[in-house]
């Protein structure tokens, strides 16, 4: 141990944390109700088959520590360090399911309850909207009340909604409305669609430890290569667990991007105004969930610029007080430290 974890900025900065997970009891019903009957995806039985019902010590301590947003977790935050948190209601929010009356009433009153949190611990807890993007017209009104009469600072959608993505048609009301208010758009991975999940359960794969980011890069790469950047200069798209990859990929993707732009390839894709490099350095931002790991972070420091890229913890799936010492200890410039830990998410989430 090289120093105690102190609350406060004992070492120059507040830690922020920005992918913060929390569930309701209403939220935990519906999706398991939807497993046991056999009618959830076959990602979500894996997920939530899992976190939902294992008996292990691990998956007991989650599934208590997503559904306390009181006392239990400010505890945690303060034996780790974590000055505040940026709430977001757990993957796959309420995206797993069918009836979109239940859908949208079990968001709205994750909402609400987010919100008596916040005004709780109002220097400690900051919340994401929870949406419904099964109804998207309703989502641009829950959207509005989310920032307008509930004062959060960003919404989360989890990734694909029964396997259709936000680059679609349907969608678009819910991406100008993130783009007109303001607002982050935060992807975060749920479990892949069936259209995508191949063998990966058989393989052991499909989850965080590899299924997430390859179904989470690939719906930003649907926004990144399709002019949603051009329609909305000023969105802001934000990607977890060290940008789900693409950083470290960059080169490559534009590469190929613009080569298949130059032969025609596909008829989907159409010149865009700027190339990938763009896009990342203007209308992605990252954060290293899951990943305190310090080559990745700073290869997405120099590939996205030191202004967009923050800390996240993902409590409660990886609560490991040791891993806020080793990002400390990050060998990056002290003024790099304090935007990853605390100006940054100040600046883009307006805290
Ligand atoms: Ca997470």
């Amino acid at each position: 141990m090289t120093h105690a974890l102190k609350t406060g900025g004992d070492r120059g900065y507040l830690r922020i944390a920005t992918e913060e997970a929390w569930a309701t009891q209403e939220q935990f019903d519906a999706i398991m109700r939807l497993v046991k009957e056999g009618r959830a995806d076959e990602g979500t039985v894996s997920l939530w088959g899992f976190y939902g019902s294992s008996p292990s010590e691990r998956t007991t301590f989650i599934r208590e520590r997503l559904l306390d947003i009181g006392e239990l977790r400010i505890q945690a935050m303060d034996e780790s360090g974590i000055d505040k948190a940026v709430l977001a209601l757990t993957s796959p929010g309420v995206q797993s399911i069918f009836d979109v009356e239940e859908a949208r009433r079990i968001a709205r009153n994750s909402n609400d309850k987010l919100k008596a949190a916040c005004e709780r611990y109002p220097d400690r807890f900051y919340g994401m909207i929870a949406v419904a993007p099964q109804d998207a017209e309703w989502s641009v009104g829950e959207l509005h009340r989310g920032k307008e009469e509930l004062g959060f600072h960003g919404v989360q959608i989890n990734s694909h909604t029964h396997g259709h993505y936000l680059d679609e048609p349907q969608f678009e009301p819910i991406l100008r409305a993130c783009a007109d208010l303001d607002l982050p758009l935060y992807i975060h991975p749920q479990g892949l669609p069936d259209a995508m999940i191949g063998d990966m359960v058989g393989a052991g794969l499909d989850g965080a430890i590899f299924g997430f980011a390859v179904e989470t890069s690939y719906h930003a790469m649907r926004l990144l290569t399709t002019g949603v950047f051009d329609r909305y200069p000023n969105l802001q798209l934000m990607l977890g667990h060290g940008c789900e990859g693409l950083p470290y990929m960059l080169y490559r993707l534009d590469y190929m991007h613009k080569a298949g732009l130059r032969s025609g390839r596909y008829p989907r894709l159409k010149p865009l105004q700027h190339d990938l490099f763009h896009y990342m350095r203007n209308n992605v931002l990252a954060t290293n969930s899951g990943l305190p790991f310090g080559p990745a972070i700073k290869t997405m420091i120099e590939v996205m610029g030191e202004d967009r890229v923050m800390y996240a913890m993902d409590y409660p799936y990886q609560y490991v007080p040791d891993e806020v010492r080793l990002m400390d200890d990050l060998d990056i410039t002290a003024a790099q430290k304090k935007k990853f830990f605390q100006t940054n998410a100040e600046r883009w989430f307006k805290l």
